[in-house]
């Protein structure tokens, strides 16, 4: 299949990792479907995306979300042929006061939510013959932290998740990969920044230069870089099932 005519989903696309992914795919041709729950959002990013695109408002932990974010792209562009799993959360609280809330919000949208899209994407990706799938776990994906214990098991079971349907479909023309950031310089990080300081009464900047120094390498990561890995997956027919870590070096695996 030639890149340019690629449809492509990306889940949390009107911020941090999902536009830069979005901006990165439309660059090289791809029909860029963006979904997340704020709509002005989804707007601003696609306004500078240079290809066609489309907004599509949603809340993935609703039940009836992800078929109506594939329908709504297939009108519009016929199929999806990539899959990003980027939408995702943090949380961050002592195992022993971890809610069953906070628990279930966890497991909801950075597991289940990227479960019910991969299910969604691959009987029209099997029929085609080709599909690429990738989910943006985190280096919580292979290595315990204290004090996310949920986002780590989120993400832990989302990579179980990635392996085992790679595994599956590997015959098929999918492939299916998960990218493993350390922390990258996003909205994200700067909620996890401002709540430690709230939390502690920590100075800022040494919050920020723990969160730099989280990476071997001293710095938060780019949302490029990440952006680069996943290009490099849809690049790869021979890599699947892969947890790439982009960490400046934290976890070696
Ligand atoms: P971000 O800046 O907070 O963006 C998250 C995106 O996900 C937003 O577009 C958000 O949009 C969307 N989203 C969140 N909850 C959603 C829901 N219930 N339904 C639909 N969309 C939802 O985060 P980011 O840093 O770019 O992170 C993207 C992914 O990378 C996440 O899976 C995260 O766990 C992972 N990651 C991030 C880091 C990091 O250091 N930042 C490190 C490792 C892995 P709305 O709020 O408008 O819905």
């Amino acid at each position: 299949m030639s890149r340019e005519s690629q449809v492509t989903l990306v889940t949390g696309g009107g911020r941090g990792i999902g536009a830069a992914v979005a901006a990165r795919l439309s660059a090289s041709g791809h029909r860029v479907a963006l979904t997340a729950r704020s709509a002005d959002e989804l707007e601003t990013v696609a306004a500078t995306l240079p290809g066609e695109s489309l907004c599509i408002p949603a809340d993935l932990t609703e039940p009836d979300a992800v078929d109506r974010i594939f329908a709504a792209t297939e009108d519009a562009f016929g199929r999806v042929d990539v899959l990003v799993a980027n939408a995702g959360a943090a949380m961050s609280a002592p195992v022993h006061k971890t809610t069953d809330e906070d628990w279930a919000w966890m497991l909801e949208v950075n597991l289940s939510a990227p479960f019910r899209c991969l299910r969604r994407a691959v009987p029209g990706m099997k029929e085609r013959g080709y599909g690429r799938v990738v989910v943006i776990a985190s280096a919580a994906a292979k290595r315990g932290e204290p004090l996310i214990a949920a986002y780590t098991a989120s993400k832990h079971g989302v990579l179980g998740l990635v392996r085992s349907a790679a595994a599956e479909l590997a015959q098929t023309g999918i492939t299916v990969n998960a990218i493993c950031p350390g922390y990258v310089d996003t909205p994200m990080t700067e909620g996890s920044v401002t709540n430690v300081v709230s939390r502690t009464g920590r100075n800022e900047q040494a919050v920020r230069e723990f969160f730099a120094n989280y990476q071997p390498t001293g710095r938060l990561i780019t949302v490029e870089e990440v952006a680069t890995a996943v290009q490099f997956c849809l690049d790869s027919p021979s890599v699947t099932g892969q947890g790439i870590e982009i960490d400046g070096g934290a976890v070696q695996s």
